[in-house]
C-alpha cells in the first residue's frame, strides 16, 4: 500500500511491472513511508484517507480517523431521519458522520460543526471531493457555541471525545498520533457528553432524537445524563463487536 501511494501507480501495475527499477525519487518517498510507519505512525495518516461506509474520507492528523463502530451511529440515525429533516453533527472531524448521511440520503439537510479550523477544512474538502458540498453548511465553533440559539434539528448527532485523561490506551497504537482533543473528554471522558446532552433539548424539535456515541463501558452514564435531561425513551446500541456504543433519546416535551 505505501509503494502504491509512493509510486502513485496500482497494486496490479506494481505487480505486472515486478522487474522494473523503480525511480529513486518514489524510492526515497517509500523509505520516508516506511520509516514513519515503523515509528508507529497510523495508515490512514500516511495515505492520506481511510474508508468509511464506501466513502473515501481524506484525514491528517488534525482530524481523527473514522472507525468502523461509528457506523452503528450512521446506521442508527439513517432510521430515524425522516424525508428531508435537518440534522446536525457535532464535533464533525474529517467530516466522516455528515458525509455518510449526505451520501446515503440526498434529501438530508446537515449541518456540522468542528471547534477546529483545520478539521473544518478537511471536513470541507472532503464534501467537495465526494460532491455533496451542496447539502451541507459547516460551522466552526464549540458544540452548541457554534450554531445560533434559535436553530432546531430533527435529529443531533455526535462522535465526541470519550475517552478518559489517564486513559492507558492513549498511549498506545494509533491514538498516540491523533488529536488529543479529539479523543479526550475531561478526566472520566464524559465532560464533552455532558456539554451535548446540556444544551441538546433546547435545540431538538418536538419528537426529534440524540444519538451518541460512547465508549463501551458508558452507556448507562450516557443514558442517565439523557433521562436527566428529560429524554424519553432512551436506550443503548451495540458495535458490530457486540460492545454498547451508540446511546440515544427521544425528545418528547414541546
Ligand atoms: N472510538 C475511539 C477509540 O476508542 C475513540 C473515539 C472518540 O473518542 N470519539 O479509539
Amino acid at each position: 500500500m505505501l509503494m502504491e501511494h509512493a509510486s502513485d501507480r496500482s497494486r496490479t501495475w506494481l505487480i505486472a511491472h515486478g522487474d522494473e527499477t523503480v525511480p529513486a525519487a518514489q524510492l526515497a518517498r517509500f523509505d520516508q513511508l516506511v520509516g514513519r510507519r515503523q515509528a508507529g505512525e497510523p495508515m490512514a495518516y500516511l495515505l492520506g484517507s481511510r474508508e468509511f461506509r464506501g466513502l473515501r474520507i481524506g484525514v491528517n492528523p488534525a482530524v481523527l480517523i473514522p472507525r468502523p463502530e461509528t457506523e452503528c451511529l450512521v446506521e442508527a440515525a439513517l432510521a430515524r431521519s425522516p424525508m428531508g429533516c435537518h440534522i446536525i453533527d457535532l464535533g464533525t472531524g474529517s467530516g466522516a458522520i455528515a458525509l455518510a448521511m449526505a451520501h446515503a440520503r440526498p434529501d438530508l439537510h446537515i449541518t456540522a460543526t468542528d471547534q477546529s479550523p483545520q478539521a473544518l477544512a478537511q471536513a470541507q474538502a472532503n464534501a467537495k471531493v465526494l460532491g455533496l458540498h451542496r447539502q451541507i453548511s459547516w460551522r466552526l465553533g464549540r458544540w452548541w457555541a457554534a450554531v445560533p440559539s434559535d436553530q432546531r434539528f430533527d435529529l443531533v448527532l455526535s462522535n465526541p471525545p470519550y475517552i478518559a485523561a489517564l486513559d492507558p490506551h492513549l498511549v498506545q497504537g494509533d491514538l498516540r498520533f491523533e488529536p488529543r482533543e479529539a479523543l479526550v473528554g475531561g478526566p472520566d471522558g464524559l465532560a464533552d457528553l455532558r456539554a451535548i446532552v446540556a444544551g441538546a433539548a433546547a435545540r431538538l424539535k418536538h419528537d426529534g432524537w440524540i444519538l451518541l456515541e460512547h465508549g463501551f463501558d458508558q452507556a448507562a452514564a450516557v443514558r442517565q445524563l439523557l433521562s436527566a435531561a428529560g429524554f424519553d425513551p432512551v436506550c443503548t446500541l451495540s458495535d458490530l463487536a457486540g460492545l454498547d456504543r451508540v446511546s440515544l433519546g427521544r425528545h418528547n416535551r414541546p
